[in-house]
């Protein structure tokens, strides 16, 4: 379990790597500053130890590490825990960590610069469609169909959205990442994922607009409901069913 937690944390150093320079358009680096761009010390690569011994300043300007990354650090930890309590050391638990650590990857670019990336759904896809074949909790025919009507499902929605509300509440990357999730969750649960998604975002969404936190012309990245139903449905699926038609 400690390997399982240490893991979580190196994994989510490097989520946290690829979440600033994939968007940014660059190859992955060695961490550096955003402020000054100097490159960071070795101690501070992976951000939690450095937050811990009260290393989280730049040493050059003195600018804060961005709290993103302990967070996903410690979320990535937790999850991997979570998912090697549940499923032990199998493919399963393997295939999942992974799919979690790319999930947490498309949230964070898409809360910060509401950016979903090809590089990052594509190999997602390939990942999940060669997964199917070794988790064991769907088959490739499930999953596959899964994704196409995952894919079909949500470019449905943009469309519709498109017309009723104008185009950019919801764009490409979701539709990819909704067949990704499609993927994942096999069919017809991914039908599951994206109901929760749409409750989920819709909720979250009504609440804002209510309060006036948000307008209905201020955009909400739309990725991390569809991730949170995605992961659930993965986890959760025949539970989730069950318990709604008991
Ligand atoms: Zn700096």
């Amino acid at each position: 379990m400690a390997v399982v937690l240490l893991l979580g944390v190196l994994i989510g150093a490097v989520v946290n790597r690829l979440g600033s320079d994939l968007p940014a358009r660059r190859r992955p680096r060695l961490p550096e500053c955003p402020y000054c761009g100097r490159r960071r010390p070795w101690y501070q690569w992976v951000s939690l130890p450095a937050f811990l011994v009260h290393h989280q300043h730049c040493p050059s300007c003195g600018a804060l590490i961005s709290i993103r990354h302990p967070l996903v650090e410690l979320g990535l930890a937790f999850l991997f825990g979570f998912l090697y309590r549940r499923y032990g050391l199998t493919a399963q638990f393997i295939f999942f960590a992974f799919y979690t650590a790319i999930f947490v990857l498309i949230a964070v670019t898409d809360i910060e610069r509401r950016l979903i990336l090809n590089v990052v759904t594509i190999p997602a896809m390939a990942l999940a469609i060669v997964g199917s074949f070794f988790t064991g909790h769907i088959g490739w025919k499930s999953a596959l169909l899964g994704g196409v009507a995952g894919y079909i499902i949500l470019m449905a929605i943009v469309l519709l959205g498109n017309w009723l509300v104008g185009p950019g509440a919801m764009g490409g990357g979701d539709v990819k990442l909704a067949a990704f999730i499609g993927l994942v969750t096999g069919f017809p649960m991914v039908i599951v994922a994206l109901l929760l998604a749409i409750l989920s975002g819709g909720m979250v969404s009504l609440f804002l607009l209510l309060t006036r936190l948000r307008s209905l012309r201020d955009p909400i990245p739309y990725g991390p409901f569809l991730i949170v139903g995605g992961w659930a449905v993965m986890i959760w699926g025949t539970e989730i069913v069950h318990w709604f038609f008991r």
